[in-house]
């Protein structure tokens, strides 16, 4: 399932590291978890459940080299580990708006209490920020020397915020603790275990087209934004974690769509009869969003290799074999 070359590179390795994988029962999580077990790798998924699941990791509980561990960041654990990811956080606006502090909490205790392990144990440590940093961006596509146009005040600022102030602790904690950090910045990406009822609009839009039901566009659906799939997103953050390059660094598909193209490109691969019916736009919904990716080509040798019409058309087959 994973691009051969990373699966090759990762398998050939000869240390086995203890990995600590936050939020690894979530969407990306989960895949990573796979793809680092595939590498022979110690993995340990900590996740207090709130929008991962059980069932993201079912086949991984078996396995010798995995361990689940359902606990919440915001409270300190101590464990002994070389590599820590940091995915915990409700990553699509219906779940980060549904309990906000809780949000601000997880985004910046989590990461306190992430980078203290990682202090305490001399472990790497992977922050996955995200293009929200960009918010509402001036800047078009958006490099990582953008320092952004995000409402400090608004629905979305308890994750847009919460990341920014994450990505502070993080450059904070390297130049006053010496931690080994790594921050990537991820842009949209969707494929199989996105939870069905999360509001993403990939999910959404293959769900409402399975369906045969309206397709929700909220505004007019000609806002963009550039979707990468799954596997290249995994590999790209394996890949900032093995390298020298502490970022902040762009992860991301750089084949910028509008919502209202995508809506029918989902109805079309899906052989849907679904109509589009348009809904008021969410109060700071961005207008436009491009990752610049030359950082990652240049410095990880990473490219997005899965163009969107393969992307979509692998995501559809998951939901339809789930329904
Ligand atoms: P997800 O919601 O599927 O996964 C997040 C995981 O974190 C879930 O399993 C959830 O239960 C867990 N979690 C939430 N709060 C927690 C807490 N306080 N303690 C422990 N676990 C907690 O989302 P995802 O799409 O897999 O995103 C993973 C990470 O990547 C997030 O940090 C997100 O901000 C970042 N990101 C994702 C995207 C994207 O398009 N998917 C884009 C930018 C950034
Ligand atoms: N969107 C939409 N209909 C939906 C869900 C989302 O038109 O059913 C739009 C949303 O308003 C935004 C874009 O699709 O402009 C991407 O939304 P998503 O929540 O997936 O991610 P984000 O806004 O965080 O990039």
């Amino acid at each position: 399932m994973y691009n051969d070359s990373i699966e090759s590179e990762l398998i050939g390795k000869e240390i086995t590291l203890r990995v600590l994988v936050t939020g690894g029962a979530g969407f990306i999580g989960s895949h990573l978890c796979e793809i680092l077990l595939k590498s022979k790798h110690d993995v340990i998924c900590l996740d207090n459940l709130f929008t991962g699941s059980k069932d993201n990791i079912r086949h991984l509980l078996n396995n010798d080299h995995f361990e689940f561990i359902r606990h919440d960041i915001v409270e300190s654990i101590l464990l002994e580990v070389d590599q820590i990811y940091n995915l915990a956080c409700p990553a699509s606006p219906v779940h980060y708006q549904y309990n906000p502090v809780k949000t601000v909490k997880t985004s910046i205790m989590g990461a306190i209490n992430m980078l203290g392990l990682a202090k305490r144990v001399k472990a790497r440590i992977l922050q996955t920020s995200t293009s929200e940093v960009y918010g509402n961006p001036e800047i078009h596509p958006q490099p990582e020397s953008y320092w952004g146009n995000v409402n400090p005040i608004g629905v979305r600022s308890c994750y847009d915020e919460g990341k920014r102030c994450a990505e502070t602790l993080f450059f904070d904690y390297h130049r006053q603790n010496k931690v080994d950090i790594r921050v990537a910045r991820i842009f949209n990406t969707y494929g199989a275990r996105m939870q069905p009822d999360d509001g993403r609009v990939v999910s959404n839009f293959i769900i409402q087209a399975l369906k045969n039901e309206n397709i929700t566009i909220y505004g007019d659906g000609s806002q963009t934004r550039s979707f990468c799939y799954i596997d290249d997103m995994v590999e790209g953050l394996i890949k900032l974690m093995e390298s020298d390059e502490i970022g902040p660094i762009n992860l991301g598909n750089p084949n910028e769509i509008s919502i209202k193209e995508i809506a029918e490109k989902i109805v079309t691969f899906s052989k849907s009869s679904s109509k589009i019916s348009y809904h008021k736009l969410p109060e700071d919904d961005p207008v436009r969003r491009q990752p610049n990716i030359d950082l990652a080509k240049r410095i990880l040798n990473w490219n997005p290799t899965i163009t969107l019409d393969e992307g979509l058309q692998k995501t559809i087959a998951y939901f339809m074999d789930s329904k």
